[in-house]
């Protein structure tokens, strides 16, 4: 079974992306540059990823007391990835890119989370280098980001600390300027740093030349003092390997040093670290302290990182969608080929009767389907997302503002809600297998583990809802919920039209009212600890009714085209997201209403 037909579907019948050739930025493509550009992806992603998922699993990455080893088999995928040219495919042609659009850039990538998401495509990279492109001077555009888009070097960002996770206002690595003569380096204000970064994903490794680490640090005030709260975060570029002005190693080692790596439940293709900065183990001139280049003004590091926060979300659900997906196509494969059991019914008992196939079992059918309007549909919202970044980057200003504000809203769903039903798709993927799904003869259960991750990295489930609830929906005196309630209501008039898609528009309008009466009602005594202790059970009801909406959208496009088993599949994905899934949302925004205190209240030790 191919990935592929459900791609073309929804970026050339649902979501029309050849229209942007008409913009001046893509006015070079066509429909056969954006399929060369997939078919290369789906090609490398098939030759040297996919063949080797298990055997990153197996093999983890392992410290030899200098390096850290992974597999020849993470060294060719990643050396093909950056020969395809990838890693630059969002940037103008004069540095070297492809000036493709984002979405077609994100459908490209799906190739490479379904084939090995651990072997991993290089996100982290293009995220830091985007930043710079952004954010950086000239001379650490043409120094450390081109260098990273070229695959020569890679990258990571370093925010979170032992003690420091979702709480990043209570970092304490520290930066203080390196000399008299630190602020007129040509790499940026020169600083030493000195602390310890957690869970830094391709923290070490020998895959590239160097490693160009994106950290947040505090500058001390003249007190020696570090500054309270996220104010006095400032941002770092921090080579492992020094490097003159030219992009050339100067041969001299910072002062970054690998203090252990983390062994996880899955994505362990990837490697994940402790790394200390600053501890003298490798004294640059003679002094111990990394030496880190300023990105940006002082005190403005956690605004520079949120800028490219969008598409790493998007890039998390993407992910977590992919997964999902993966386990979906083995499932149905297992499913179409496992005999066992006899259908209801008189005959079934007799078992003289040969067995049927277990996807001939309704409930067998009920688990498959529910994968299928999982992460299709969420491949579908991450795909809208990244047309909506394209018309934010692209469109006229009026369509550009309202694509930010749509995504200040939907980027909280876009990265949690296939963190959440993708991996419940994985855990069906394991049930349709049976016993065999919970041995690692198969792949289903690395599917699973490797997407465990996506409900805690990138701002965990918890934090999202907050940020859902406590902040987009309100922000701007609620003109992005507004907004999106608007496109909602433009499906379902579409929608209404249609005879056997009246009943789910309407079934949606629903849903919507049901939000907003919650919303308010959340808010009703205008505390954030009661409106936000449920604020978990608000992201459900909200990412359900989202994917709902589109679910209904994609299926107007389904609906107008021939008669064809993918046609009955979408139609029947989307009956079943409104029959099993969107009636749950009612129990979730009760308490959400409700401002319900039975969490909030209870003393711990009544636990
Ligand atoms: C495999 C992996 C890769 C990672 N890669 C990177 C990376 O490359 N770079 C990087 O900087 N970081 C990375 N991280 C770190 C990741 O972003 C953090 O783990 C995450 O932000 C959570 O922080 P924490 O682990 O300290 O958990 P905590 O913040 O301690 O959270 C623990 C639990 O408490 C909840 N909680 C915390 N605060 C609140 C609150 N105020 N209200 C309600 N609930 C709350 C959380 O939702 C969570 O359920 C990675 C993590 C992992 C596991």
């Amino acid at each position: 079974m191919s990935l592929r037909p459900t791609i073309d579907f929804l970026l050339n019948d649902w979501l029309a992306v050849e229209s942007l050739n008409q913009r001046e930025r893509f006015a070079d493509h066509s429909r056969e540059t954006f399929d060369a550009v997939l078919d290369t992806c789906e090609r490398i992603a098939r030759e040297k990823y996919a063949p080797f998922n298990r055997l990153v699993d197996t093999q983890e990455p392992h410290f030899d007391g200098e390096k850290v080893i992974l597999p020849q088999a993470t060294h060719e995928a990643h050396k093909a990835y950056a020969e395809s040219g990838m890693l630059s495919a969002a940037q103008d042609a004069d540095i070297g890119g492809m000036q493709l659009p984002y979405t077609v850039e994100a459908a490209a990538n799906t190739f490479f989370a379904m084939a090995s998401v651990s072997i991993g495509s290089g996100l982290l990279t293009v995220g830091n280098a985007n930043l710079l492109m952004k954010h950086g001077t000239d001379l650490q555009k043409q120094v450390f980001a081109l260098n990273e888009f070229s695959g020569r070097w890679s990258g990571t960002m370093c925010l979170s600390e032992p003690q420091a996770g979702s709480s990043l206002s209570d970092v304490v690595t520290r930066a203080v300027p390196d000399g008299p003569d630190f602020a007129s380096d040509s790499l940026g204000p020169r600083y030493r740093l000195k602390g310890n970064k957690m869970w830094i994903s391709s923290g070490e490794h020998e895959l590239t030349e160097n490693i160009i680490h994106l950290v947040l640090a505090k500058i001390p005030d003249e007190s020696g003092k570090l500054v309270p709260g996220t104010r006095g975060i400032s941002l770092f570029i921090v080579p492992k390997h020094m490097v003159n002005v030219h992009g050339e190693l100067t041969g001299e080692r910072n002062d970054v040093a690998l203090a252990g790596l983390n062994h996880k439940c899955g994505w362990r293709g990837t490697t994940n670290t402790l790394l200390n900065f600053g501890e003298g183990k490798y004294p640059v001139g003679g002094a111990p302290g990394a030496v880190g280049y300023l990105v940006g003004q002082p005190g403005k590091g956690l605004a520079c990182m949120f800028h490219m926060m969008n598409e790493a979300r998007i890039g998390v659900g993407l992910a977590a969608t992919m997964l999902g997906m993966a386990g979906y196509h083995a499932s149905l494969d297992y499913a179409k080929g496992r005999p066992q059991g006899r259908p209801m019914g008189p005959a079934g008992k007799d078992p003289a009767q040969p067995q049927i196939r277990i996807i001939e079992h309704a409930d067998v059918k009920r688990m498959l389907l529910a994968q299928k309007s999982y992460c299709e549909g969420a491949l579908a919202l991450e795909l809208f997302c990244a047309r909506l970044v394209d018309e934010q980057h692209t469109g006229d200003v009026q369509a550009a503002d309202d694509a930010r504000l749509l995504l200040e809203v939907l980027t909280p769903i876009a990265k949690s809600w296939p963190s959440e039903w993708c991996l419940e798709a994985n855990s069906l993927a394991i049930q349709v297998h049976g016993g065999y799904g919970y041995t690692r003869d198969f792949p289903v259960e690395q599917y699973w583990r490797d997407n465990r991750l996506n409900m805690i990295h990138e701002g965990t489930h918890g934090i999202q809802a907050m940020d859902l609830l406590g902040r987009k929906v309100l922000m701007e005196e609620g003109k992005g919920l507004q907004l999106l309630a608007a496109r909602m209501q433009a499906t379902m008039a579409r929608a209404s039209q249609v005879p056997e898609l009246a009943a789910h528009a309407q079934a949606l309008g629903q849903a919507l009212a049901q939000i907003s009466a919650a919303t308010r009602a959340a808010w009703a005594t205008g505390n954030p600890s009661d409106a936000l202790a449920n604020a978990v059970p608000y992201l459900q009801a909200f990412g359900h009714t989202v994917l709902a909406w589109i679910w209904l959208d994609v299926v107007l496009t389904a609906h107008a085209a021939a008669d064809s088993p993918a046609r009955t599949g979408r139609l029947a994905a989307m009956r079943f997201f409104f029959h099993y899934e969107l009636p749950k949302i009612g129990a979730w925004l009760q308490v959400v209403s409700q401002r319900d205190a039975t969490c909030a209240e209870l003393s711990e030790d009544a636990f």
